[in-house]
Parts: structure tokens; C-alpha cells; sequence
């Protein structure tokens, strides 16, 4: 299978690329390196199975292009992390609608298989529990961009469904809750590379609002396993997939698993939302998956703990990505 991964530079892209190569297909990656890094795919470049293009999606002839040429398209290319999103609202949207929009009109053109990777955001405030993929959504304003970034991956899941419900062009839609794992970035607002590199430079760790709202991180490893096998899946083709972890976590308790695994002197701080984001930002207090879908489709179901993932990010920061220890 020759498959294009659009965002393929990008932290779950190049994982991505990495798994779909180890399992014997070829993989065209287009990015356009805005937040994907070379760093990412240097180990994959002089691969024969391996192709980078650096392009935007919003590129429409080489998204032509390289979607005729493939047998299957992998969209993950998008604006994401709560911070990017807030910092450049306008450049978010089109990125994700837009783009979508184009991605998935050569999709049809050239009848490739497509799937869309979207956000547990989708579901805004509900925390009533494990949320199923037909739970409701619950939203503020659409003017804060955290909102009006749920609704941008909305339109993208309307766009990829219909494409199937009218036109007959299989897509499936992934809703990722947070992925975590070596190579992600805490540049983009993440919060664990953000804990684990103030850690292990011994500085504060920013626990924002009162550190009581919970995650559950799912190792990136395993969120690729299930993207390869519900493409692989005929019957995936208009459906919809939470993939996350039900490890429920606080963020308070997360920072001093962090601290404690990287023997750290860092203490944590506790700094208002307001300061962290923008003024009337609102988060999340609870977000957690019901997985039971996936595991039905393809067995999902996530290998590695919270503590085991945390290790592998802290021995990627002290020593891929050389930050100096202390
Ligand atoms: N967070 C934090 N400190 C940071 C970055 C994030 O306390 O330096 C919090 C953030 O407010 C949220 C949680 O950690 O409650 C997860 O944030 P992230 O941006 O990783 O993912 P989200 O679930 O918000 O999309």
C-alpha cells in the first residue's frame, strides 16, 4: 500500500510513517513544517519506502498531485494544541477547514480511501464520563477560540462523513484524545513534554488553574497501531472512533509522577488560566474515553501505562533532544 500522510512531519505523522514503513508499505509525507519538524522524519529520509514533500495542503495542485499517486490518504495535518490555536485563531481555521475541504475534495476525485484524524475537543464541556462517539456536544461561545476550534474539526467530521453519506467515498473519522509520547513538542501548549522538560531543568513546574482537571494519555505507538487498522477495516467506512486511555490522571498528580520520576528539585506553581491562555479561557475538567468501539472494530486497546509513557518521553528529552540535565 502506498499511503500519504498529509501532516506527516508532525509529531503522531512521523510515528505514523514509521509504523506504516516497519509493516512493509511506502509512505509519501507532505508538510508544510509549520509545526512539523525535520527532526521527526530524519531517520526515515534516504528510506526507498519514504517520500517528503514540503508543501501546504492548502496547495492544491500538489495535493492533486500526490493523492492521485497514492492508494490510501491519511489527513492529519492540522492546527492543534490549545495554545497554537489561541495564539492564531484565524490561521487554525483555515488550516482546518480549508485544507480539509481541499484534502478531501482530491480524495474523491481520485476515489482514495481517507481518514480524517479529529479531537476529543469535539465534546467541548461534556464530562459526563466516558463519552461514546455519539454523545452530545457542549460548547461556549464561538467566540473563544477553543470553541471555535471544536467547531473548525466539526465541520472537518461533517465534511469527511458526508463525503461518504452522498458521494460514496469511504472516510473514517478518529477522534484522538490526548496522544502522548517521544518527539511531541511542548512548544504548542502539551502539557507533558512541558512538565518534562521544566523538570529536568530543574525549573517550576506550571500547573495551570488548580491542577484538579484530569487526562488520561494514550502512547502515541498505540494510537497508530489502530489508525493502520481501521484504514485496513472495510467496515470502518463511515464511522466515527474515540482512540484514547482510560488512565485517569489529575494534572497536580501528573506533575509530581514527573518530578518524582526525573528525581527533580522542582516544585510546582499553580498560575491562573487567565495568565496561562487569554482572559474567560475555559477548561476542561475531566476527559475520558469509552474505547469500546474501537476494541469491537480492532482490538484497541492501549500497551503501555501512564508511568511507562513518562519514561519514555523523559529518556527522549535526556537524550534526543539534549536538554541538559541536572
Ligand atoms: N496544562 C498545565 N500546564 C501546562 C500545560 C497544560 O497545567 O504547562 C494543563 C491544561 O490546562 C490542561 C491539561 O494540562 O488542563 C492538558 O493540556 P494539553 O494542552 O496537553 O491538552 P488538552 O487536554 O487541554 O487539549
Amino acid at each position: 500500500m502506498k499511503a500519504l500522510i498529509t501532516g506527516g512531519a508532525g509529531f503522531i505523522g512521523s510515528h505514523l510513517a514509521e509504523e506504516l514503513i516497519a509493516q512493509g508499505h511506502q509512505v509519501v509525507a507532505l508538510d508544510n513544517l509549520s509545526t512539523g519538524r525535520m527532526e521527526n522524519i530524519r531517520h526515515l529520509q534516504g528510506n526507498p519506502n519514504f517520500q517528503l514533500v514540503i508543501a501546504s495542503i492548502l496547495e492544491e495542485r500538489v495535493v492533486d498531485k500526490f493523492v492521485e499517486r497514492c492508494d490510501v490518504v491519511f489527513h492529519l495535518a492540522a492546527a492543534v494544541g490549545v495554545e497554537l490555536i489561541i495564539n492564531h485563531p484565524l490561521e487554525s481555521l483555515t488550516t482546518n477547514i480549508r485544507g480539509s475541504e481541499i484534502v478531501l475534495e482530491t480524495a474523491y476525485r481520485y476515489h482514495k480511501k481517507l481518514l480524517l484524524t479529529s479531537t476529543s475537543e469535539i465534546y467541548g464541556k461534556n464530562t459526563s464520563g466516558p463519552l461514546k462517539e455519539d454523545e452530545d456536544r457542549i460548547l461556549g461561545s464561538p467566540l473563544k477560540s477553543r470553541w471555535s476550534y471544536s467547531t473548525s474539526k466539526a465541520v472537518d467530521e461533517i465534511l469527511a462523513y458526508t463525503y461518504w453519506k452522498e458521494k460514496g467515498l469511504p472516510t473514517v473519522i478518529i477522534r484522538l484524545f490526548n496522544t502522548v509520547g517521544p518527539r511531541q513538542t511542548g512548544a504548542y501548549g502539551m502539557v507533558i513534554p512541558r512538565f518534562v522538560q521544566q523538570a529536568l531543568k530543574g525549573e517550576p513546574i506550571t500547573v495551570y488553574g488548580n491542577g484538579k482537571q484530569s487526562r488520561c494519555f494514550l502512547y502515541v505507538k498505540d494510537a497508530v497501531r489502530s489508525l493502520i487498522a481501521l484504514m485496513n477495516l472495510t467496515e470502518s467506512a463511515g464511522e466515527a472512533f474515540n482512540l484514547g486511555s482510560q488512565e485517569e490522571v489529575t494534572i497536580e498528580e501528573l506533575a509530581k509522577q514527573v518530578i518524582s520520576l526525573t528525581q527533580s528539585g522542582s516544585k510546582l506553581v499553580y498560575i491562573p488560566y487567565d495568565q496561562a491562555y487569554e482572559a474567560g479561557f475555559e477548561d476542561m475538567a475531566r476527559r475520558v474515553p469509552d474505547t469500546s468501539k474501537a476494541k469491537k472494530y480492532v482490538g484497541f486497546a492501549p500497551t503501555k501505562s501512564l508511568k511507562e509513557i513518562l519514561e519514555s518521553v523523559i529518556a527522549y528529552y535526556r537524550t534526543e533532544a539534549g536538554v541538559p540535565v541536572r
